[in-house]
């Protein structure tokens, strides 16, 4: 079979756009299409859509003329269309909707800055983006011209930057960094490279595909000086590919820039192992690796883009072993009320004993693995990456366990709730040491 080629489209209401505006970002941005009527010169809307386009309160629709060239007119069902029109269904209430489900206001120290995790954290530093994604995450802050991040705030998020040491991983989010004013997002990333202890700034970005001329030769110069910089996409569909992005990643990789893509599983536009084996295997085409396959999050707007979880089990099972272990991304779910990304995968052990796993391959041949008889664990107190690890105390979780930090981790009150029998002394069942769950400090056995 011949590689397929990349298309490059535009709609004919753009036909007679000169070229030299088709590729000017500023010129997509000012010519972006949100009404009923501008839509319309596109493809014909459904009813469902007008009256979704009508509504008060609905959530930002912006889309340049790039990216809606790619909607095919005849198709109702098109997965780009799904991604940026809005229907009736987003206005729909569901159980477990929340609007800000991965609760990121409570892991804000500061306006604008998520810090979830030890060592990184998330700067959001603008709301507007290229064009919008119905089912944004973000959608209680994003898509509002009047609220953006002022100069305070950004140096209420640099401050805290430096004086927070263990963060190591700048995530520059939003909203999208790359719709920044240039030179504002050149003097971000400058004040941040400053920062003695950030190692890497990321950035997450959409604009290669929404607006793919964005990634001029002037940007990604830029970019490279501050290296190292990495750069995670945001594509869900084999038909978001096109020269002009494989363009854009060309320059952003051949400017030193690792690309990965983050792609949200959605009903009706990729929940389909062969749809999702396309858009990996176009990928790694283009030099993008898969990263993090998300299940869509409870947010409100997005409920009728939900799949069951098991749909993206399904899917690493059709990719892992059928295809480059490159092209696989990690399936997650970030825990609705702050809990973060949790991977799942299908499961490959089946039983253990002592000596011996039994696994399963993608095939489903199931063999076992000895284990050796003599394994010396490596010494903790030789190893010099062991004396030095940085500090994540009250973060440790499960691997607080197993390194022999705590013995237990114990939900609040529960010590209370089990002491039911007085016979017992409490020694007995109290743990020698044991990590709170809400406030995950060592808690002391307590004598009656
Ligand atoms: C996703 C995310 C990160 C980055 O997570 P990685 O697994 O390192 O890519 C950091 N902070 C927040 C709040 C996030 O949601």
């Amino acid at each position: 079979m011949a590689k397929r080629e990349f298309p490059s489209r535009r709609a004919p209401i753009f036909s007679s756009i000169p070229d030299e505006k088709w590729n000017d970002w500023r010129w997509q941005l000012s010519r972006r299409l949100n009404s009923i009527e501008e839509i319309e010169q596109v493809f014909p809307l459904t009813e469902s859509e007008k009256r979704a386009l009508s509504a008060s309160h609905l959530f930002r629709v912006d889309i340049t003329p790039y990216f809606i060239s790619l909607i095919n007119p005849q198709d109702p069902d098109d997965p780009i269309r799904k991604q940026v029109i809005p229907t009736e269904s987003e206005l729909a209430i569901f159980s477990g909707m929340m609007s800000d489900s991965l609760s990121e206001d409570a892991h804000s120290p500061v306006p604008g800055l998520v810090h979830r995790y030890p060592d990184r954290a998330l700067m959001l530093v603008t709301t507007q983006c290229a064009s919008y994604c119905r089912y944004c995450t973000r959608s209680r802050i994003v898509g509002d011209p009047t609220a953006q991040f002022s100069r305070a705030e950004f140096e209420m998020q640099l401050d805290y930057l430096r004086n927070t040491p263990q963060v190591r991983d700048v995530i520059l989010s939003g909203g999208d960094p790359l719709t920044l004013a240039p030179r504002l997002l050149e003097e971000l990333i400058a004040r941040i490279r400053e920062i003695e202890h950030i190692e890497i700034i990321r950035i997450g970005s959409r604009v290669p595909v929404f607006l793919p001329m964005r990634i001029t030769d002037q940007l990604t110069d830029m970019m490279a000086k501050y290296h190292p910089i990495w750069m995670n996409i945001h594509v869900n569909h084999p038909n978001e590919i096109t020269q002009e992005l494989a363009l854009a990643a060309d320059r952003l990789t051949r400017a030193g820039i690792p690309l990965g893509n983050q792609s949200v599983l959605l009903a009706g536009v990729n929940d389909c192992v062969h749809v999702q084996r396309q858009l990996v295997h176009d990928l790694v085409r283009i030099r993008v690796r898969p990263y993090y396959l998300y299940q869509c999050d409870l947010v409100a707007g997005a409920g009728h883009f939900r799949t069951p979880v098991s749909k993206g089990i399904e899917i690493i099972e059709g990719l892992r072993g059928h295809t480059s272990g490159y092209a696989i991304p990690t399936f997650v779910v970030d825990a609705p009320g702050g809990g973060g990304k949790i991977p799942l995968a299908p499961n490959y052990l089946l039983s253990q004993s002592e000596h011996k796993v039994i696994l399963r391959n993608y095939e489903g041949y199931i063999t076992t693995y000895q284990e050796p008889q003599t394994y010396q664990s490596h010494d903790e107190m030789t190893c010099s990456f062991c004396r030095n690890k940085r500090d994540e105390t009250g973060q440790e979780g499960l691997f607080g366990l197993l390194s022999g930090q705590a013995d237990t981790i114990v939900p609040e009150n529960w010590h209370a709730l089990h002491q039911r029998s007085q016979a017992i002394p409490t020694e007995l069942f109290t743990p020698r040491t044991s990590v709170n769950v809400r406030n995950c400090l060592p808690i002391l056995p307590k004598i009656c």
